[in-house]
């Protein structure tokens, strides 16, 4: 089994990204991301800091706006519309999941859609649903087809099955593959003989949330394993597919270091692709 190393290659694409962010500070631009956290989740604020860390490392603007958890939807929204008319940000994301009672999807679609860095907005989901990917795409998505890529595995003609229906991860995934005219399979939780599927799979791609989800006897020799999964169990990481795995596939992801690194990575290219 070869490893997908996310993080070689998430630090590989970085550097691109730190010359284009100077080519750009070179022509009086700064690509800045500007994040807006409501509520103190432990979690999301982990999540911040990381983006936070990784905009700082290629020389990008990052700029932070923390709200109490009593902030108003009106308080977001004005937020984020005073961020839609601000020249100097060119991304903004707002952290998920947002406080009970707000309305997820009235700030999402609120963002400007050339600053939809996050790729939430309706108008950017739709154009890569129409198979055009000239807007910003979904960053965990777009990351497991930067290492398909990186590691030369072709997506043409494949089976593909996906594990997981989300809005973030499942669905914009299956365009992305089907643009790329690979067969692709969505199977979920209402899915029947589901194993029976995912053994079809020359590239299996897991978004479940349940460690281990995937075991060996669902998997067929030789195929091409993705691990979105990401599980804390006693402040340890585990995918959503069982580490055995790794002995009948030929390629595989760790978890760390798979497609972790690649979604704020994704996140800093749209970043910089918003602000050219
Ligand atoms: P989600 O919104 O909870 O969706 C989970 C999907 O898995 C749903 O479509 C659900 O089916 C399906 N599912 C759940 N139990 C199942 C079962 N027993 N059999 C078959 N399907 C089942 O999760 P998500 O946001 O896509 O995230 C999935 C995982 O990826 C999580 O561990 C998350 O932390 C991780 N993640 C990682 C990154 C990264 O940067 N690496 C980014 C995003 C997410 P139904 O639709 O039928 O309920």
């Amino acid at each position: 089994m070869k490893k997908i190393d996310g993080k070689l290659v998430a630090e590989h694409l970085q550097k691109e990204l730190k010359e284009k962010v100077e080519a750009l500070q070179k022509e009086g631009k700064n690509p800045t991301l500007a994040v807006i956290l409501v509520g103190d989740d432990p979690a999301s604020k982990v999540y911040v800091g990381g983006k936070d860390r990784v905009a700082k490392k290629l020389g990008m603007g990052s700029l932070r706006y923390e709200l109490p958890t009593t902030a108003t939807q009106e308080e977001v929204l004005d937020l984020v519309e005073k961020l839609n008319q601000d020249p100097e940000v060119h991304g903004i994301l707002v952290q998920l999941p947002l406080p009970k009672g707000m309305n997820e999807s009235e700030v999402l679609e609120a963002i400007s859609k050339e600053k939809d860095v996050d790729c939430f907005h309706p108008y950017n989901l739709g154009k890569l649903f129409q198979g055009d990917e000239t807007g910003f795409l979904p960053c965990t998505p777009n990351g497991v087809i930067k290492l398909l890529e990186y590691y030369d595995i072709d997506v043409q003609g494949k089976d593909v099955v996906i594990v997981g229906r989300s809005n973030i991860v499942g669905k914009p995934l299956f365009s992305l593959m089907l643009n790329r005219s690979a067969t692709v399979s969505v199977v979920h939780s209402k899915t029947r003989d589901l194993a029976e599927k995912t053994r079809q799979a020359d590239i299996l791609c897991v978004a479940v949330g349940r460690a281990g989800f995937i075991t060996k006897d669902m998997v067929k020799p030789g195929a091409v394993v993705v691990d979105v999964g990401i599980n804390s169990i006693d402040g340890k990481l585990y995918g959503d597919v069982a580490r055995d795995v790794e002995e009948i596939a030929s390629y595989m992801t760790p978890v760390p270091g798979g497609v972790g690194p690649m979604t704020i990575t994704m996140l800093m290219d749209n970043t910089i692709k918003a602000c050219r």
